[in-house]
C-alpha cells in the first residue's frame, strides 16, 4: 500500500498522521523545520504552539471549542492526548507546557512503526507517485509552495493580509432598533429585498462613533508582516474614518436607499449594515468594519452602534498575515481539492482558525484520507457535531456575498453560530420556571453540545470511545 504524505508537522499535520497510522496505513511527514524556518516558529519540535499556550475553554457543555475537544478526545486524538497530559492550571481552559506538549506530539509520531518523519521543505506541487497527500502548511506556509498552490487553484491571491470584519449572533442584535431590508429593497441574485440588518446612527451618534474609531487603540503589525499586500483592498475602517468625517458616511455607514420602519419620520444619518454570513442565518458579518483595533476596543466602540448595545460576537475584527484558500470554492466535502483530488488540505489552510480548529480538521482529513486507501466510504461528520460544522462552514456552509464584493470567505474558529439550532428546546428550568435571558442561552448551548456528542456517537458507530 503507497503511503499517505502529510506535508507540514503543525498542528493539523501531525493530528492528521496520527489518525493514518492508527488507521494501519502508512504515512510519510514532511516538515521543513528546522532545516527552513517561518517567521513565527522558534522550535525543530512538531506541533509547536506559535503563540498562546491555550487551547481556550475545556467545558464541552456549553462551550463550542471545549465541546470539539471533547469530540476530539472520543475520535483518539493526539493532539489532545498530549494536551491534556501536559495541562498547566488555566481555569475553565485547557493551557499545555508546550515543550512538554511538542515533546510528546513529536516522540508519539517518531515512535509509530507506520510513520516516518522527513525533516525537508516541500517548494512545488507533489510528484505525481504521491497519490494521495494532506498539505497542512498552515498560515506560514513556505512561499515556493503557496505560489504552486495559489497557481493550481487558479486563484489570484493566497497569501495576504486579512482584512477581517467582526461577526454578531443575530440573536443578540436588538431588532427593535434594527431592521431587515436591503438598500432599495433591491432583490439582486439570491436576495430577498430584505437581506440586510440595518442600525441607524443619528449625526450625534455617527460623529461620536467616528471620533471613538479614530483614537481607539489598535494592534500593530509584526515586522515580518509588513511585506505583505492588503487583500482586495480592504482598508480597515479607522483608517477609513482617518480620511475625514464623512468618507464612512459615503463608505459603508452610507444611510441611501435605506427607511427605517420603526421611526419612519427620522432620517438615518448613517447606518451599518451586516450581512447574513452563514446558510443558517444565525450569524451576520459587520460590512466595511475590518479592523485593527484591539478586541476591547471594538467590543466597546461596536456596542455604541444603536441595536447592537447587547451585541455577541462570534469572531471580533482583525488584521494579519495569513494563508488560507478560497475553499467554498475549492475543496470538496472530504476536503480535497476538486481541480487535484489526490491533493487534500487540512488546518488553518483551509480557512478554519485556531490551534485545536486546525488539528480538528487535519483529524478529519487524516481519517478520510485513511478510508480511502482502505477502499472504505468517506462520511463526513454530520453538521450537528462540532466537527461537522466546522467542515461545513469551510466547504459549503459560507455564503458567497450576495452582491458583487470581494471574497467574503474569512477564516472562523468554532463557535455554536456555526450549528443548526436545536430542534427541541427545554422551555422551563429545573424549578419550573419558565427560561429567559442569560438561562435560555446557557440552555440552548447545552442543548447543542448534547445533540452533537450523541450524533458524534452515531457516526463514528463503535469506534468514537475507543481511544488510543
Ligand atoms: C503569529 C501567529 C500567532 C498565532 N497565535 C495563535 C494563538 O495564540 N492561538 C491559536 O489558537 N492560534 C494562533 N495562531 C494560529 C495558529 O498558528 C494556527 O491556528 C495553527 O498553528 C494552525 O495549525 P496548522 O497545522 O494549520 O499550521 P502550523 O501549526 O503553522 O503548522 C504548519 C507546519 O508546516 C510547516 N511548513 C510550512 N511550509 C512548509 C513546506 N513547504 N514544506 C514542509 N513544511 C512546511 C511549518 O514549518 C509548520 O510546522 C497564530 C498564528 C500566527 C501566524
Amino acid at each position: 500500500m503507497n503511503p499517505v504524505h502529510v506535508i507540514g508537522g503543525g498542528l493539523a499535520g501531525c493530528e492528521a498522521a496520527w489518525q493514518i497510522a492508527r488507521r494501519g496505513v502508512g504515512v510519510v511527514l514532511h516538515e521543513m523545520r528546522p532545516q527552513r524556518m517561518t517567521d513565527a516558529h522558534r522550535t525543530a519540535g512538531l506541533a509547536e504552539l506559535v503563540c498562546s499556550n491555550s487551547f481556550r475553554s475545556d467545558d464541552r457543555e456549553s462551550n463550542a471549542v471545549g465541546l470539539l475537544h471533547e469530540e476530539m478526545r472520543r475520535l483518539g486524538s493526539l493532539i489532545m492526548r498530549a494536551g491534556d497530559a501536559h495541562q498547566v492550571p488555566a481555569g475553565g481552559a485547557l493551557a499545555v507546557d508546550r515543550e512538554g506538549f511538542s515533546a510528546a506530539v513529536t516522540a508519539a509520531l517518531e515512535g509509530h512503526p507506520l510513520v516516518t518523519i522527513r525533516r525537508e521543505e516541500i517548494s512545488e506541487l507533489p510528484p505525481p507517485d504521491w497519490d494521495s497527500v494532506i498539505i497542512a502548511t498552515g498560515p506560514l506556509t513556505s512561499p515556493a509552495l503557496a505560489e504552486a498552490i495559489r497557481a493550481v487553484t487558479g486563484e489570484a491571491a493566497l497569501a495576504f493580509f486579512d482584512a477581517i470584519a467582526p461577526i454578531v449572533h443575530r440573536d443578540s442584535i436588538d431588532l427593535e432598533v434594527a431592521w431587515f431590508q436591503s438598500r432599495y429593497d433591491k432583490a439582486g441574485p439570491g436576495g430577498t429585498g430584505a437581506d440586510y440588518v440595518n442600525c441607524p446612527l443619528t449625526r450625534p451618534q455617527y460623529e461620536a462613533f467616528v471620533e471613538a474609531l479614530i483614537a481607539g487603540d489598535k494592534a500593530s503589525f509584526h515586522d515580518w508582516e509588513a511585506s505583505t499586500p492588503y487583500f482586495d483592498g480592504c482598508l480597515p475602517i479607522e483608517v477609513m474614518a482617518e480620511r475625514g468625517p464623512e468618507t464612512l458616511r459615503h463608505g459603508p455607514m452610507k444611510p441611501f436607499g435605506l427607511a427605517n420602519p420603526h421611526r419612519a419620520a427620522d432620517k438615518p444619518y448613517a447606518v451599518a449594515q451586516l450581512r447574513q454570513d452563514n446558510r443558517l442565518g444565525t450569524l451576520f458579518n459587520m460590512v466595511g468594519f475590518q479592523t485593527k483595533l484591539k478586541h476591547g476596543e471594538q467590543l466597546r466602540i461596536f456596542r455604541t452602534i444603536p441595536g447592537l448595545e447587547r451585541a455577541e460576537f462570534a469572531r471580533l475584527g482583525g488584521l494579519h498575515r495569513n494563508t488560507f484558500l478560497n475553499s467554498p470554492r475549492l475543496l470538496g466535502a472530504t476536503l480535497q481539492l476538486a481541480a487535484a483530488p489526490r491533493l487534500r488540505f487540512a488546518g488553518q489552510i483551509t480557512g478554519c482558525e485556531g490551534y485545536v480548529e486546525s488539528a480538528a480538521i487535519g483529524l478529519l482529513a487524516g481519517r478520510f484520507a485513511a478510508a480511502e486507501r482502505l477502499g472504505e466510504l468517506m462520511i463526513p461528520p454530520p453538521p450537528t457535531t462540532a466537527h461537522g460544522a466546522l467542515l461545513h462552514h469551510i466547504t459549503g456552509g459560507h455564503l458567497v456575498t450576495i452582491d458583487a464584493g470581494p471574497r467574503s470567505f474569512q477564516p472562523m474558529n468554532v463557535n455554536f453560530g456555526l450549528f443548526a439550532p436545536p430542534e427541541r428546546m427545554p422551555a422551563h428550568g429545573a424549578g419550573g420556571t419558565r427560561l429567559k435571558g442569560p438561562a435560555k442561552t446557557l440552555a440552548r448551548k447545552q442543548a447543542l453540545a448534547a445533540r452533537a456528542l450523541a450524533d458524534l456517537e452515531r457516526w463514528a458507530g463503535g469506534h468514537a470511545a475507543a481511544a488510543e
